[in-house]
């Protein structure tokens, strides 16, 4: 079990700056972490990079946060979404005990802040009532981590967290309560869960527990020490290519254009086949987001289908933009050049005549 430390940081700011550009992801404007720390501590995990200690021994209980929190809301707006998916799991184990998640969700839900909240843990579901509420007056989603169904793997990459059954489950409860709910399949290992098999498993799954939504993105090597520790986690798992690094990443911190664009293509085609979103889909943030976001969100998500369908020039258009939008400096003419134009000139007050 990790050590608890509870600490009082009044002077750390409870959420991140303003992001330049919106997460298309986790259609976030805001990015915060309840714990510092995470006791499941996944192998792949990026956040061992950020921590000075290993990252499941110590967990830094934020007993002040939710009156941080609660402080700085008046002041940012109420139609930019904080997402609470940040370098630990909110509802991890030192959750049963202490309950800052549920306090900074009260937080939220009384400043009808919209929120999205990523975690792999059932235990969320004993603030499905918060949530569903949430969801009623702002916007609340819940985005679990779907790496695989296979057990035996599962338990060699993320050992200490709940079971892929047991969160296809929780996906299923969460969905009967009324709250909505995206898949992440995050990361994708190269040569480990990225077979076609798998990756149809896991889709397949999804699409059966009716998730909103989902997403996925690759493993992401940010240093040596994190090389290192993923060469570790392969040799366990079995026997890989020797040119791994090198054929993939090209001693790179992400997976090379060529590998990035099939599976991108693989993945969205056997989404459309399968009915699935392969990212938020509008309705669950139609007018419960300001009025840039939403756009800025269906340019960027406009952007993604374009660039994995070969469509080079309209992604970069809707991919500038989305930036331009979010970022309140966008012109109307610039606008009329895409053929989104008819849906999201409206939401920014302009004619619908192109
Ligand atoms: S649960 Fe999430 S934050 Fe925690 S170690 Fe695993 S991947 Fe990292």
């Amino acid at each position: 079990m990790a050590y608890y430390q509870r600490e009082l940081a009044p002077d750390i700011p409870p959420l991140s700056a303003r992001r330049p550009l919106i997460n298309e992801y986790f259609l976030s404007a805001y990015t915060m972490s309840i714990y510092t720390g995470c006791e499941l501590g996944c192998p792949y995990c990026d956040s061992w990079v950020f921590n000075e200690r290993p990252l499941n021994e110590t967990i830094v209980i934020p007993v002040d946060l939710p009156q941080r929190l609660d402080n700085v809301l008046p002041t940012i707006d109420r139609g930019d979404l904080i997402a609470i998916s940040a370098l630990s799991d909110p509802y991890q184990p030192a959750e049963q005990e202490y309950r800052i998640t549920r306090q900074v969700l009260q937080v939220l839900a009384d400043h009808r802040q919209p929120c999205l909240i990523m975690t792999k843990s059932p235990l969320v579901l004993e603030d499905r009532s918060l949530l569903q509420r949430m969801n009623e007056h702002s916007l609340a989603i819940v985005v679990t981590t779907l790496l695989t169904l296979d057990q035996h793997l599962a338990t060699r990459l993320e050992g200490r967290s709940p079971s892929p059954q047991l969160r296809l489950e929780m996906i299923a409860e969460l969905k009967r309560s009324g709250v909505p709910v995206g898949v992440a399949l995050v990361p994708i290992i190269p040569y480990v869960n990225d077979t076609n098999l798998n990756l149809r498993r896991v889709l397949h799954a999804c699409a059966e527990v009716g998730v909103d939504f989902v997403i996925w993105d690759y493993l992401h090597i940010p240093n040596e020490r994190h090389r290192h520790r993923i060469s570790v986690l392969l040799s366990q798992l079995g026997s890989y290519p020797p040119r791994y690094y090198r054929d993939v990443y090209r001693d790179q911190a992400t997976v090379n254009l060529i590998y990035r664009q099939e599976r991108d293509r693989e993945l969205l085609q056997r989404c459309d086949e399968l009915g699935l979103a392969p990212r938020a889909p509008h309705r669950l943030f139609a007018g419960k987001l300001s009025p840039r976001n939403e756009v800025a969100l269906l340019l960027r998500h406009a952007a993604f289908r374009d660039r994995v369908q070969g469509r080079e020039h309209l992604a970069t258009l809707h991919r500038e933009l989305a930036d331009a939008v979010f970022r309140g400096r966008f012109k109307a003419s610039d606008l009329r050049q895409s053929p989104l134009y008819p849906t999201i000139g409206p939401l920014l007050g302009l004619s619908a005549v192109t």
